[in-house]
Parts: C-alpha cells; sequence; structure tokens
C-alpha cells in the first residue's frame, strides 16, 4: 500500500503573519486523513515553521536546493542547511525552475543527487509543455526527464524519493489534466522505472500537480497510480487544502 501525500508548493507567497495564521488554521481543523502532509515554504521562513509545526502532523519541505555542498555560491541553499532547520522534502526540478531559469535535466539531477546525501527526500517534477501534449511528445518528455535522474542515482535512488508529474500547461493556469490524462502518465512513469526495478516501481509514489483543487481532487486521488497531489495556489487557502486532503481517504 502506497501512503497518499498532499504536499503544499507555497510559492514565493507568504509573509510571517499570513503563514502563521495559514498553519494555525490547517493545524486544528486537519482532517482524519490517512494522508501524510507537507508544506513547502519559501526559504526564509522555513526555521520558524518548522518551530511552528513542531507537534503536528504537518512534515516540511523547501521549493530548491543547490546541487553544491557548500562554497562560494551567492545566493544558493544547501541540502545540509535544510536539513539544519528542519526540512525533511525538497521540491526538484519544478516546471518554473526548468523554464524561468533555465535549469537542465542535469542540474536537476545533481540537486536530486544533493538532497538525498544529506537524507532528505526529493520530490522530483517532471512534466510536458502544451506543445509536447500537442505533438504527442508527452512520453518522451516525461522519460527524458526521470532517465537522467535515473540514470545518475539509480532506481534504487526512488526508495527515498517521490515523483510529481506535472503538466505545464495545467500548473497555474486552472486547467487540470482530466483524471484518465493523468493515471496514463502516472502509470508510464511507473512502468518506466518498473523497467528499471519492479519492487521499488510499485513501492515509489507518484503525485499529481497542476491545478488541484477541492473539486477536482477526488477524482484524481481515485486513480490507481496517483498517490496524492502537489498543490500549489489551492495550498494557501486553509478551507481549500483541508478539503483536498481530505479527498485523499479517510483515516
Ligand atoms: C505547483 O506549483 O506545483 C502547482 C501544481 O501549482 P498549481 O496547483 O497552482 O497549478
Amino acid at each position: 500500500m502506497r501512503r497518499q501525500i498532499i504536499a503544499g508548493n507555497w510559492k514565493m507567497h507568504g509573509s510571517r503573519a499570513e503563514n502563521a495564521a495559514l498553519v494555525e488554521s490547517i493545524v486544528h481543523k486537519l482532517p482524519n486523513s490517512s494522508a501524510e502532509v507537507w508544506v513547502c515554504p519559501p526559504f526564509v521562513y522555513l526555521a520558524e515553521l518548522s518551530r511552528a509545526l513542531a507537534g503536528s502532523r504537518i512534515s516540511l519541505g523547501a521549493q530548491d536546493v543547490c546541487a553544491e555542498t557548500q562554497g562560494a555560491f551567492t545566493g544558493e541553499v544547501s541540502a545540509a542547511m535544510l536539513k539544519d532547520v528542519g526540512c525533511v522534502y525538497v521540491i526538484v526540478g519544478h516546471s518554473e525552475r526548468r523554464l524561468l531559469y533555465r535549469e537542465s535535466d542535469q542540474l536537476i539531477a545533481r540537486k536530486f543527487g544533493a538532497a538525498l546525501a544529506k537524507g532528505l527526500t526529493p520530490i522530483l517534477c517532471v512534466g510536458e509543455q502544451l506543445a509536447d501534449r500537442e505533438a504527442a511528445r508527452t512520453r518522451e518528455v516525461v522519460a527524458r526527464q526521470l532517465d537522467v535522474v535515473l540514470e545518475l542515482s539509480g532506481a534504487g535512488a526512488l526508495e527515498q524519493a517521490v515523483v510529481a508529474y506535472e503538466p505545464v500547461w495545467a500548473i497555474g493556469t486552472g486547467r487540470t489534466a482530466s483524471p484518465e490524462q493523468a493515471q496514463e502518465v502516472h502509470a508510464f512513469i511507473r512502468a518506466r522505472i518498473g523497467a528499471r526495478d519492479a519492487r521499488i516501481a510499485g513501492a515509489t509514489r507518484i503525485l499529481y500537480g497542476g491545478s488541484v483543487k477541492a473539486g477536482n481532487a477526488a477524482e484524481l486521488f481515485a486513480m490507481p497510480d496517483v498517490d496524492g497531489g502537489l498543490i500549489g495556489g489551492a495550498s494557501l487557502k486553509a478551507d481549500e487544502f483541508l478539503t483536498i486532503l481530505a479527498a485523499a481517504g479517510p483515516g
């Protein structure tokens, strides 16, 4: 049985006061769900939120990590630093990093390895752009993004990692993949991992991300290869996030 995960990616939103209010509302109204709950705030708020979440069943993740261990890398944050302030997870390869900051598959694979090396669980984001989907290149793109990581770290690394399928055309657009579209790509990702190691493929949790909301979460999470969601915009609204969490299944 794969335990579902509902992870909130706060992106570059929030303030100390807004974060405190959001966390307070979520912690006190958590539904009776068996799903794991993760939140990924901006770097500068991680230490404070680690204290605020202590003793709750919400775990902390970051939105990015440096591929290097330490040194003269101005503006970067290392995996060891994330660990030090209480992070358990880190998103790598989010499409906004790939597209806006030109992060390559190779760099993302190195970030994935750097996170693992310090005992963080990487959430590897993969997903095609609209033009790829329209040209029937979804599998080719997702396979390429996944294979670079599998080549560098090996399939065994996925025992300590999570994959998130995030079609770029569905992120922040209000346009969601249908449950069938999501399932098709999730099954493809699982099969791709399975070609290297069937046991690990069966255990790997694959999240769907892309305009998940209270109104569509249940049908997406009901798909056999969808093991929860990576939630952007809707994770900033306590009621919406809690409804999504409730859709992940009872405790
Ligand atoms: C994301 O940023 O990972 C995401 C899925 O965003 P949204 O839910 O807003 O589409």
